[in-house]
């Protein structure tokens, strides 16, 4: 067997996949069963989270060049606003959503990949597997309509909602398909009050929301109450129209449109995203309201959550427990509060009758008018307080008493990113002066960064994981504590 690892699926999810496996060395093969990539946008914000996270692999620049900063997200009533959201405080890097349609994340990703010398294998699809306990046979059908057995280490699913992967391990999709249902335009649009901002308008008839796309070019959706399980038809541009007319702030004119679509909205999620040797990651593991824009996020997310494990183990450095159980623990654990999360939303922007929608305007009103619930709600948007705080992963170190704590991000210093490069190593925030900081990293030259960071606060030792979580937190001077770490994770 040459190939540690199958990507099935080269959607963000799979070509984020594919990049952290390869840039770690571990060979790989990524296969898809279209012919082109999509012309869709589709996913259209990537948060400040993930542009951290892609950072690590040297990504993020081609996508601050191509993509719109928004800086602010509005919540009206009419001509009356609710509630202002902005992100620009947010500790972090980038603070903004970055808007950018999903076609374009595609392409970047994929080129990204090439860089290391891995190119998505179009027009085959993963119809069937059998894992054991040594490896997993895949059989992948070729356009020609030939068949392939494929032997490989492992084999990551990331093939979208209708995963293929996941209905030949029996996993259940469990949730439902909501019984409202959404129309989307992407269209160029005149007369928007904030043009490079999210707004939100909560109308009597339902809600209205506009996020610029490129300069003049805007993603509208709106929900248009319960068809009874009939798919919504695509909308017209006139009705796209008649809905900014009805629902937004007024003057704002439609047209040119460039993708128009009527949607459901699934709420579904396995119990667990590993089976053995196969793992699921992103659409393929869970779906959600668009509501707060976090499917694609928490894919991409997903993805830089198990690759370095992954590669830890392929390398031979760690042991596969409890590296890899913890990725369906952590990653599962988001995937249901964002589902939530996702759900409460749009529950609030589609509440009906007069009486309910007035008390909720008003109780808005009050509750953005507070500025930790506004800092709160930012952080949660922009994804950086995501964290695994009941992590089997996280260590038992007497923890300092400030800093960020076990299972945290880790906050990011003016450094590269923990993580990237092409190893996935710990990196120890510590003081320098005494030896045995030094001396550890000599002992675990293969899992710790050659050189130790500038602690986060004075009186503590954090070690911070690949994905720039912290792993363990304890105080100055407890080296045994991250030995004992690092003796617990390698393979012995
Ligand atoms: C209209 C719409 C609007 C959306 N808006 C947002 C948004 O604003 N924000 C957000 O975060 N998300 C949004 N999403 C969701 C977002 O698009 C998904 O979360 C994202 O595409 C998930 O990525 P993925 O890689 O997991 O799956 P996908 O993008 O579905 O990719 C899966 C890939 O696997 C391939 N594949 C499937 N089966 C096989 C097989 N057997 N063999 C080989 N290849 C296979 C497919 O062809 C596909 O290319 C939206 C989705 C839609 C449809």
């Amino acid at each position: 067997m040459n190939t540690n690892a199958l990507v099935v699926g080269a959607g963000p999810v799979g070509l984020a996949m594919a990049v952290e496996l390869a840039r770690y060395g571990i060979s790989i093969r990524i296969v898809e069963k279209t012919a082109q990539r999509t012309d869709k946008s589709k996913a259209l914000v990537l948060w400040s989270r993930t542009l951290e996270l892609m950072d690590r692999m040297g990504a993020t620049g081609p996508f601050l060049s191509e993509g719109l900063k928004v800086t602010a997200a509005n919540i009206v009533a009419g001509t009356k606003q609710i509630g202002r959201i902005t992100l620009d405080g947010v500790a972090t890097p980038y603070p903004y959503a970055l808007m950018i349609p999903q076609s374009e994340t595609e392409h970047l990703l994929e080129e990204h990949l090439a860089a290391y010398g891995v190119k998505v294998e179009r027009n085959i699809e993963l119809i069937g597997l059998a894992a054991t306990t040594d490896g997993v046979l895949s059989t992948l059908r070729h356009s020609d309509g030939h068949e392939e057995s494929f032997d490989s280490g492992w084999l990551i699913g990331c093939d979208g909602a209708h995963s293929t992967v996941r209905h030949e391990l029996g996993m259940e999709f469990v949730g439902k398909t909501m019984p409202s249902n959404w129309i989307l335009g992407d269209v160029h649009l005149s007369g928007v009050l904030n043009p490079q901002e999210i707004t939100v308008a909560w109308h009597s008839s339902g809600v209205l929301a506009i996020f610029p796309i490129t300069p003049n070019r805007y993603r509208v959706i709106a929900d248009t109450g319960d068809t009874h399980g009939v798919a919504p038809p695509d909308p017209t541009l006139e009705q796209i129209q008649e809905v900014l007319d009805q629902r937004g702030p007024g003057n704002i004119m439609a047209s040119a449109p460039v993708w128009l679509s009527g949607f459901h909205i699934n709420e579904r999620k396995v119990a667990t995203y590993r089976s053995g040797r196969v793992f699921l990651a992103g659409d393929a593991a869970h779906i959600h309201s668009p509501a707060g824009g976090q499917g694609m996020n928490t894919g991409i997310q997903d993805a830089c959550n198990l690759a370095w494990k992954l590669a830890l183990v392929c390398l031979g450095i760690c042991a596969p427990e409890p590296l890899l159980s913890s990725f369906s623990i952590e990653r599962s654990e988001i995937g249901e509060q964002v589902l939530k999360g996702a759900g409460r939303l749009t529950a609030i922007a589609t509440m009906q009758g007069n009486i309910k929608q007035s008390i909720r305007n008003h109780m808005a009103s009050l509750i953005f008018g507070l500025s930790p619930v506004l800092k709160t709600l930012a952080n949660a948007m922009t994804e950086v307080s995501i964290g695994y705080p009941k992590s089997p992963l996280n260590g038992k170190g007497t923890s300092p008493n400030s800093g960020p704590a076990e299972g945290e991000r880790a906050p990011i210093m003016n450094q590269s990113p923990v993580g990237s490069g092409d190893s996935p190593r710990f990196a120890l925030f510590a003081e320098g002066g005494d030896a045995r900081g030094p001396q550890l990293i000599e002992r675990y030259p293969n899992l710790l960064e050659a050189t130790l960071r500038q602690p986060f606060q004075e009186g503590g030792i954090w070690l911070v994981r690949p994905d720039g979580y912290v792993a363990l937190a304890t105080e100055r001077g407890r080296w045994d504590d991250v030995a004992n770490y690092l003796d617990r994770i390698k393979l012995s």
